[in-house]
C-alpha cells in the first residue's frame, strides 16, 4: 500500500535526542526549546515564538490571550479542522462560520465584512494546504473594525504571502508540528505573538500560571502563581526532534515541492480536458507543498476514485466534514450567509500521498492509476 503520509525524519533527530538526554533536562524550556524558538523568530521574522504541545494548544493560548467575554463572536471558515473552532469555544465565544473561495478553499475575504456584528472580536483564518488567505484584505477589514486576527497556520510553515511568512501576518500565528505536517516533533506546535506587550501574559499562560520564566531569568527572586495558566510546554525530547527537522527545513521543503510539481504537471492534461480540478496558488503566495489535492466532479465520483485507488494499493483521503454541519458546530455556531462552496467543494476534494522522501516510483504509480481512472 502506498501510504498517504509518513512522519518526516531528516536524519539528525536521534543524535539531538541523545544530546537532550545528556543535557539532563527533559522537561520543557531547555536548550532545544530555546534553539527552536529562536530559529522560528529569526527565520520567519516574529518577535516571539513559544513551542507548544500542539497547534491546538497554540490556538487555545491565542484565543485565551484575546480575552473574550461570553457572547463575543469569532468569525472563521467552516472548512477547517476542529481545533480552529474548539479554541474559540474554550474562550467562551460564539462561532460565526463564513463561506470559502472555491479556488484556494480558504475563507472568502469578500464575505467577512457582512458577518461582522457589534459582538465580533476575532477573525480566525486558516491557510489551507499552506496557500495563504487574501491577507491584505483581511487585515484591512480587521483594522477598520478593531478586530484581532488569529492565523491557524498549522499547514503553512515555510509558506509566504507577498514575501512574509504565514503565521506572522496576524496578531497571533499558530503552527503544527504533528506527524502529518511538513515539520514534525510527533505532537507539537508553536504560537507566534506579534505584540511584545503580550509576551509576559503568554509566558505565564504557557508556564502553568506561574512567573517561572521570569524567575529563571533572574527578574524576580521567587516564583509563584500569578494568573490563569495551563501546561503548554513540550518536552526537550520533542524539541530535540524538531531541531533536527528545522535544520533540514529547506531540504524538506524542496523535496515536497518537487513531488507537488510532478503531480501538478503530470495531472495538468486531466485538468485541461475538464476531468478534474487542480489546486490554485495565487501569484502573491509561495506555498510549502503541504498537500496535493484534486477535485472530482462530485461526491459519487470521489468515492469511486478513492475506492479504485485503494484497490490499486494507493491510500487517498478526503477533507473536511464542514464544521457548521457537525454536531458541535450546530451547538456552538451558525453559518452566516449562503453555503455556496463549503459543502459542495469539500465533497469533491481528495488528497494524494505526499510526504518528505516519498519514492519517485510511488508518485508515478499514483499518477498512472489516477490517469487510468479518469481516462
Ligand atoms: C493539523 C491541524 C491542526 C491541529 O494541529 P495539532 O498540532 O495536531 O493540534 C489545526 N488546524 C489545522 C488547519 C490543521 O491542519
Amino acid at each position: 500500500m502506498i501510504s498517504f503520509n509518513c512522519p518526516p525524519c531528516y536524519g539528525t533527530e536521534l543524535q539531538y535526542i541523545g544530546q537532550a538526554i545528556a543535557n539532563r533536562q527533559l522537561c520543557g524550556d531547555g536548550p532545544f526549546t530555546k534553539k527552536c524558538q529562536h530559529w522560528i523568530q529569526e527565520r520567519f521574522g516574529t518577535q516571539k515564538a513559544f513551542l507548544t504541545t500542539s497547534c491546538t494548544s497554540a490556538l487555545d493560548m491565542a484565543l485565551l490571550l484575546c480575552k473574550l467575554s461570553p457572547g463575543d463572536e469569532v468569525i472563521l471558515p467552516s472548512f477547517t479542522f476542529s481545533s480552529t473552532a474548539t479554541s474559540a469555544v474554550l474562550s467562551g465565544a460564539r462561532l460565526v462560520f463564513v463561506d470559502i473561495r472555491p479556488d484556494t478553499m480558504n475563507i472568502d475575504e469578500k464575505r467577512i465584512e457582512d458577518a461582522i456584528t457589534e459582538r465580533t472580536k476575532v477573525i480566525m483564518v486558516m491557510h489551507y494546504a499552506g496557500v495563504s488567505c487574501e491577507m491584505d484584505t483581511i487585515l484591512e477589514i480587521a483594522e477598520r473594525h478593531h478586530l484581532i486576527v488569529v492565523e491557524d497556520a498549522a499547514q503553512g510553515v515555510m509558506s509566504t504571502y507577498k514575501g512574509r511568512a504565514l503565521g506572522t501576518l496576524g496578531d497571533f500565528g499558530c503552527y503544527s508540528f504533528h506527524e502529518t505536517k511538513n515539520y514534525s516533533m510527533g505532537e507539537g506546535g508553536a504560537l507566534l505573538v506579534k505584540d511584545p506587550a503580550l509576551n509576559e501574559r503568554a509566558e505565564i499562560l504557557w508556564e502553568k500560571g506561574t512567573n517561572r520564566s521570569k524567575f529563571y531569568r533572574g527578574q524576580v527572586d521567587k516564583y509563584t502563581w500569578v494568573d490563569f495558566g495551563d501546561s503548554y510546554l513540550p518536552s526537550e525530547l520533542s524539541a530535540a526532534y524538531l531541531w533536527g527537522q528545522l535544520e533540514g527545513a529547506d531540504a524538506i521543503n524542496e523535496n515536497r515541492l518537487a513531488t507537488w510539481n510532478t503531480y501538478f504537471s503530470e495531472l495538468s492534461p486531466l485538468s485541461e480536458s475538464g476531468r478534474i480540478d487542480l489546486p490554485t496558488v495565487p501569484p502573491e503566495c509561495r506555498h510549502n507543498a503541504h498537500m496535493f489535492y484534486i477535485k472530482c466532479r462530485n461526491l459519487d465520483e470521489r468515492q469511486a476514485y478513492i475506492e479504485y485507488m485503494r484497490e490499486h494499493g494507493v491510500q487517498t483521503v478526503f477533507h473536511y466534514i464542514p464544521l457548521h454541519s457537525a454536531p458541535a458546530g450546530l451547538r456552538y455556531g451558525r453559518f452566516y450567509g449562503e453555503d455556496r462552496y463549503t459543502t459542495a467543494e469539500s465533497e469533491r476534494l481528495v488528497r494524494l500521498p505526499i510526504y518528505y522522501g516519498i519514492p519517485a516510483d510511488e508518485v508515478e504509480q499514483v499518477i498512472r492509476h489516477t490517469k487510468d481512472f479518469f481516462a
